[in-house]
């Protein structure tokens, strides 16, 4: 079969790679639709990826073509999607459901092979089946979904209240979407970029706010008579979008942080203090995954992407590219702020 194999820092290639028949309990998986994710640049581009060769790739969808043995709960013809993780299932943390926290798991895309391939092998319980409703577009979007929605339950998150969204990319605007699906009085995203606010608006955004305007802050506050937000969701990982946190959530409220910081954050006492004086509660939230695995994030994307409710709009996705053209489509990061959205990698 071919593949996008990456053989050395900066040195990923359409090549050929030995094909294989599924393992007991793994299906094989005929990759239609793969994402680039921003954790994939720094494995191609930088010295992430755990060894080499390695194929990469784990936010995908396709049919299966065959299964293992003692495979069940999946047939071949099946729509799916890939949940990534896999966890060891034994350790205390995955006996409790932290699946997570598994400090012995592999990962389809960077410790097994990925999906930029042909063919990718996956567990059986790693498949989530999607109806005929849901392209493979949306199935490759999976993946992004849950991360937004595994953070709303992280939060226990719950309707009926003020919501704010910072950072308009993806993530931002999936979790926005869960807000409303979930209930959301309102939903407020804040972006520098016009065009993502007008996107967040199309797909139901209550309000947007530049952040580039010298009063955003002021502008915020007034949505919400001056109480600040119940729930903010981080989704951009900078800094002055965590401190923003600070400044946004409202007392006994919840602030959670999604998006992976890769740069110091530095606040002020006064900031800090914020937290102090409103009590309110910060969390984090790491991948998408729950009991029972891989959790209800998965089938509630499956569920939400199939009755319409849970929208990609084609401005969300940046550029479709076939398989064979995968240094072309990484050649395209290197531009900063060049790709905005969702890369496509297609095998018809
Ligand atoms: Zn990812
Ligand atoms: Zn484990």
């Amino acid at each position: 079969m071919k593949a996008g194999v990456l053989y050395a820092k900066d040195d990923i290639r359409y090549a050929d790679w030995p094909d294989f028949t599924p393992g007991a309990g793994m299906v094989k998986v005929r990759m239609r639709v793969c994402g680039i994710c921003g954790s994939d640049l720094p494995r191609v581009l930088g010295d992430a990826a755990h060894f080499y060769p390695v194929i990469l790739g784990h936010e995908f969808a396709g049919e299966v073509v065959e299964v293992g043995e003692g495979v069940e709960t999946i047939k071949v013809g099946d729509r799916v999607a890939g949940a990534p993780l896999m966890p060891c299932l034994k350790c205390e943390d995955c006996q409790k459901g932290n699946y997570a926290l598994c400090r012995h798991y592999g990962f389809v895309g960077s410790r097994q092979p990925g999906a930029f391939a042909e063919y990718v092998e996956l567990p059986e319980r790693n498949a989530i089946v999607f109806n005929e409703n849901v392209t493979f577009e949306q199935g490759a979007l999976f993946e992004p979904a849950t991360v937004a929605l595994h953070g709303l339950f992280q939060a226990d998150f719950r309707g009926a209240t003020d919501v704010a969204v910072l950072g308009g990319g993806n993530i931002g605007i999936l979790a926005m979407q869960w807000a409303n699906i979930l209930g959301a009085r309102s939903v407020t995203v804040f972006d520098i970029d016009d065009d993502r606010l007008a996107l967040a608006s199309r797909l139901g955004a209550a309000n947007t706010i530049n952040t580039k305007d010298s009063d955003y802050l002021e502008q915020a506050m007034a949505l919400t008579n001056g109480r600040g937000f119940d729930f903010v969701f981080e989704t951009a990982g900078q800094p002055v979008t965590i401190k923003m946190g600070f400044d946004l959530t409202a007392g006994k409220g919840t602030f959670c942080c999604i998006g992976t910081p890769t740069r110091p954050v530095e606040f002020s006492a006064e900031l800090w203090e914020k937290m102090n004086r409103r009590e309110f509660k910060v969390t984090g939230s790491w991948m998408s995954y729950s009991a029972p695995f891989p959790g209800r994030e998965w089938t509630l994307t499956a569920h939400y992407f199939g009755t319409g409710e849970l929208r990609l709009e084609d401005s969300m996705v940046f550029k479709r590219m076939p398989l064979a053209n995968i240094a072309d489509a990484f050649d395209m990061y290197r531009i900063p702020g060049a790709v905005k959205g969702k890369i496509l990698l297609t095998n018809d």
